[in-house]
């Protein structure tokens, strides 16, 4: 059933929207998303595979599931998505005798007799249509939505495993006309460019596990890359002791209100404006507006930013709950006595839906 395609001198290829059946979708590749890790099931039927074993003695699909597994995590340890997930790779290999019968919700790969030399023409997925897909790029959410069909020779390389296990993960090729896309030399979805030795490995870059990701998001909500933007209001007062030439010593009494505004993006870094009102209506002087950009992190319990009303200091601690945080700050000294609170809320967690 496989249409094979003469597209490169290696070609470990995937062959797309040549196919079409009706489309059912089923299990294909699913994501479950806990505690900001992201695993990615991916099942496969092999058929073909009941009697075969690797290079190291076992059966042949516990060797492509370790190749798989082992490499993909290991790029995914190193890169967390948007800096805020760890994408986990679970690979569910069966090895099926040749006629085996189909089951829904499971992808398909044939083994094919092992080859020779460079000839890895062919190899790879069919079927499926995308529906979806990324611009600029192959890649799509096909493998998510529908069962994928392809095929495999017995003995391919670590490399063409590991490659064609990245479009179960969503990724396309990054190549085309025969030659790797601008920057992707060297990168494993690259596949059969000329000048590649499939027997060689070839890198996962940072750019793979944020393209993976990328199309996650759009099949599981839980997961965004999306930046979190705040806003709030600040309120107080300051009472201090100062000398005035026409009046001599004096407490002022100065109120604060002020507005503010800031983004947490999705590695926690926080950057904001706030615009603060001083009246110092029984002092003259002490009246004002001052804008104040500040910056901080996301914290296990909300927001530590950087001075955010003028003329205080900092840092400044947000306690959140939900879509919502508060705090106070306050100095008491000889020469001020600060006190204020602020309030925020979040304008789109709802869509970013981070936690
Ligand atoms: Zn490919």
């Amino acid at each position: 059933m496989t249409r094979r395609v003469r597209v490169t001198i290696l070609g470990v290829l995937a062959v797309c929207g040549v196919l079409v059946p009706a489309a059912r979708a089923s299990a294909r590749t699913t994501v479950v998303v806990k505690d900001k890790v992201v695993t990615i099931k991916v099942s496969v039927d092999v058929f073909g595979a009941d009697a075969l074993t690797g290079p190291d003695g076992q059966p042949l699909v516990d060797y492509w599931e370790k190749i798989a597994e082992d490499t993909w995590n290991a790029a995914f340890d190193r890169y967390p998505y948007c800096n805020r997930y760890k994408l986990r790779l679970d690979v569910d290999l069966r090895a099926r005798s040749r006629d085996a019968d189909d089951r829904a919700g499971r992808h398909r790969l044939h083994v094919t007799a092992p080859r020779g030399g460079t000839d890895w023409q062919g190899v790879g997925w069919n079927g499926v249509p995308e529906t979806n897909p990324q611009p600029g790029s192959g890649d799509g959410t096909r493998s998510f939505n529908n069962d994928r069909v392809g095929t495999i020779p017995a003995n391919a390389p670590p490399t063409i495993i590991v490659h064609e296990f990245g479009h179960l993960l969503g990724l396309g090729d990054d190549r085309k006309d025969g030659v790797a896309t601008s920057g992707r030399d060297g990168t494993v979805m690259v596949g059969g460019v000329a000048g590649v030795d499939p027997t060689k490995p070839l890198r996962i870059d940072k750019e793979l596990v944020d393209r993976i990701g990328t199309e996650i998001t759009k099949i599981e909500n839980e997961v965004s890359c999306k930046v979190a933007l705040w806003e709030g209001t600040t309120h107080g007062t300051n009472i201090f002791p100062t000398f005035i030439a026409e009046r001599g010593d004096v407490v002022c009494h100065v109120t604060v209100d002020g507005r503010f505004n800031f983004a947490v993006a999705p590695d926690g870094k926080v950057t904001g404006t706030s615009t603060t009102q001083y009246d110092g209506y029984d002092c003259d002087g002490y009246s004002g507006t001052t804008p104040t950009p500040f910056f901080g992190n996301e914290t296990a319990r909300g927001f530590s930013v950087s001075t955010f009303v003028a003329g205080t200091g900092g840092p400044t601690q947000f306690r959140r709950t939900g879509d919502r945080a508060h705090g106070t700050y306050a100095v008491h000294n000889a020469d001020n006595d600060y006190e204020y609170t602020f309030d925020a809320h979040c304008v789109n967690c709802d869509d970013v839906n981070v936690s």
